[in-house]
């Protein structure tokens, strides 16, 4: 397997006891970068996740090299100086971080200096994002929403020869425990002859994988796929708020616009490429009949490996189940490895006109739906547009987001002979339109 090496090794142990348990995202084996800061601190910084701790990385003097120069971008308030270090730079940090963690460290009092409790931080949004794009890249999420918008034409001709995208909106992308405003909008109410302006009502969210560029990309100078994922720094849970009664109405002919950009949600620990090798696996396969991709969209390598098998999770916790503790419900449970395109095939997508990628940009995946009626990524495709709700444990339904309930993420990777790692949650509370 590609990219496997010494810190992915499954027997690997730290001295941070909650960093073994093994129901934690956290392990020695994922090492995340993230923004923090605690009470303590004039300036947030960058920081890895190790079980319940957060190893503040820019003080530590047991590193030599380029994992040095790593760790003093790591004093910034965001990754981006750390992602213009190159991936050189970020995984000889990651080895000498993970040496510097296992229980046999020989520096363990010299780092343990240097771990901070993550009950005591605050996490901030982990990057300056320049640019950010939401792809489309589940077929199953493309035709299930598609055949309400447009019930005898639900998977457009182009869906499998374009990764469909739209450019949405960074100024409104936020960290993961930020609360979201309900929008106002026009709506068109199906039996009425002029829209109306008023707080949606068919509020949803879409169970989506981002990922970071690191490496940018020259104006004019297009992406091959085989050099796609050098590329990627890292990837994240994300959460694209979604208005499907504004959006029904303004959707066409120019795409999402104000039912998309009100709000995005992302997970504040960023898990790096280099973490994911393990849990890479073969591109989605095809059906019979589907039309090769393009040759600047079809590598072997890509079809081989670049699939990830990453298991994304969406939870409802209302606000009566807050009050009565119950645990948050379960929604639905997919696999990304379904998806139609790879974040490869994204990537260069992107860049095939020529469009240039800058550190910090986020691109999302759209919708991670599968096959099965308990992996649909959004409230849209479970109840059939609010038609039939969900049933929660305690005797209340939802057909789309009611105010005071919380959304939330979690994501996770296993595969035999490797550690579980996972990606920590992305969550969000829905406050009432003002
Ligand atoms: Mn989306």
């Amino acid at each position: 397997m590609t990219g496997i090496n010494e810190t992915h090794d499954p027997k690997l142990r730290s001295f941070v006891d909650s960093a073994n348990a093994p129901d934690t995202d956290f392990p020695i084996h994922n090492l995340p970068f993230g923004v923090f800061r605690t009470a303590k601190m004039d300036v947030p910084r960058v920081g890895i996740a190790i079980g319940d701790r957060i190893l503040d990385v820019a003080g530590l003097s047991a590193l030599s090299g380029p994992a040095q120069t790593a760790a003093k971008a790591c004093a910034a308030p965001h990754l981006n100086d750390l992602m213009a270090a190159g991936p050189d730079a970020w995984s000889a940090l990651r080895l000498q971080v993970s040496r510097l963690l296992r229980s046999d460290s020989k520096d363990r009092a010299a780092a343990e200096k240097h771990l901070v409790a993550m009950a005591d931080a605050e996490l901030l949004l982990p990057a300056k994002i320049g640019n950010f794009t939401d792809f489309f890249a589940s077929v199953f999420h493309a035709t299930n929403a598609g055949r309400m918008f447009r019930p005898d034409n639900p998977l457009l001709p182009n869906y499998k020869y374009v990764p469909v995208a739209y450019h949405s909106r960074a100024s409104s992308i936020r960290v993961s425990g930020t609360t979201v405003r309900r929008p106002r909008g026009q709506i068109k109410l199906p039996n009425e002859a002029v829209p109306i302006f008023a707080p949606c009502r068919n509020l949803d969210y879409e169970l989506e994988l981002g990922f970071y560029v690191g490496v940018p990309s020259d104006l004019g100078q297009p992406v091959p796929i085989d050099q796609a994922g050098e590329h990627i720094f890292g990837f994240c849970l994300l959460n694209d708020w979604s208005a499907r009664d504004i959006q029904a109405w303004e959707y066409q002919p120019l795409g999402p616009f104000l039912a998309k950009n009100f709000a995005t949600t992302v997970s504040p620990w960023v898990v790096t490429a280099e973490a994911l090798a393990p849990y890479r696996t073969t591109a989605y396969a095809r059906p019979q009949g589907d039309p090769a991709p393009l040759p600047y969209l079809a590598s072997d390598a890509d079809q081989a490996g670049g699939g990830l098998d990453i298991m994304m999770e969406a939870y409802l916790l209302t606000d009566a189940m807050r009050t009565q503790k119950q645990a948050p419900f379960r929604l639905s449970r997919g696999s990304f490895a379904s998806t139609y395109w790879t974040v490869a095939q994204m990537l260069t997508h992107h860049t095939s006109n020529g469009c240039n990628l800058e550190i910090g940009d986020l691109v999302a995946s759209g919708t991670v739906s599968g096959p099965d009626k308990d992996s649909l990524g959004s409230l849209l495709e479970l109840t059939l547009r609010g038609t039939e709700p969900v049933q929660l444990p305690g005797g209340e339904t939802r057909g789309f987001i009611a105010d005071g309930d919380e959304i939330i993420f979690r994501g996770s990777c296993e595969a035999k002979g490797f550690a579980r790692i996972g990606f920590g949650e992305c969550r969000a509370v829905v406050l009432p339109a003002i």
